[in-house]
């Protein structure tokens, strides 16, 4: 999964790594089904550059606008990079969001859905997505209800859109466990074989659980000087 040249290694990648390496065999899982989403959000490019040139393909970012002024330049020179969305997307976003991005992980609700279904219709440019999970089912959060995610599924196969996984934010300061479990059941329930859950914080906890996609920013980065989404 993760490329590595050792004579270039930045260290906090290395120690993250070896925490998804060994979570990995505790919970009796192949390190390489487990993909580390850099998320690089509020951070420039003189900060990401040490992880590109360690080897780092894989970044996470939840502004469209943002990345859209970031990474355009940084892949001319890392063509190979790989860009997942994992913010609250507005619809009026969708063909930027299209052009930029590799996955997006934030469908939420019938409108956006149709939304990137026309915009990859549009520039032939259909990407693999996940169906975010409003799993603590907190007021003001990005994510579905549970009980919409059947006519979510069916309204994404029929407008074209290839959904891999769901995608979820326990609420905060609260054990996840009992969210990843269950986020982790109803991929199950529904046939959907990843899951992007896990960040700084508990990366591991999600990997016993079946994370196949952490998204980790300040383990990487050290702490963000303003809070983004
Ligand atoms: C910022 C963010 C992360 C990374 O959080 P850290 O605690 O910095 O690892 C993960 N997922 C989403 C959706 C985020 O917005």
């Amino acid at each position: 999964m993760i490329e590595r040249d050792s004579n270039l290694a930045n260290p906090a990648l290395t120690n993250i790594i070896g925490k998804i390496e060994k979570a990995a065999r505790l919970a009796d899982r192949k390190p390489s089904d487990i993909a580390l989403i850099a998320v690089s959000k509020t951070r420039n490019s003189d900060e990401i550059r040490p992880l590109l040139v360690a080897g780092h393909r894989l970044f996470g970012e939840n502004r469209v606008q943002e990345a859209a002024a970031k990474w355009p330049g940084l892949k001319v020179e890392y063509p190979d990079i790989q860009l997942h969305m994992i913010g609250q997307l507005q619809s009026n976003k969708a063909a930027e969001a299209v052009a930029l991005f590799d996955s997006i992980h934030s469908l939420d609700r019938p409108s956006l859905i149709k939304a990137l279904a026309r915009e990859m219709d549009r520039q032939d440019r259909h990407i693999p997505c996940f169906l975010q999970v409003n799993i603590g089912e907190e007021s003001q959060k990005g994510g579905c209800d549970i009980k919409a995610i059947p006519d979510l599924l069916t309204l994404a196969g029929q407008s074209g859109i290839e959904i891999v996984g769901l995608m979820a934010v326990p609420p905060e300061n609260t054990n996840p466990v009992p969210y990843f479990a269950l986020l982790a059941k109803l991929a199950r329930d529904h046939g959907l074989d990843r899951l992007s859950m896990g960040m700084s914080g508990d990366f591991e906890t999600a990997i016993k659980l079946g994370a196949t996609h952490v998204r980790v920013g300040t383990a990487l980065f050290g702490p963000r000087a303003t809070p983004a989404g």
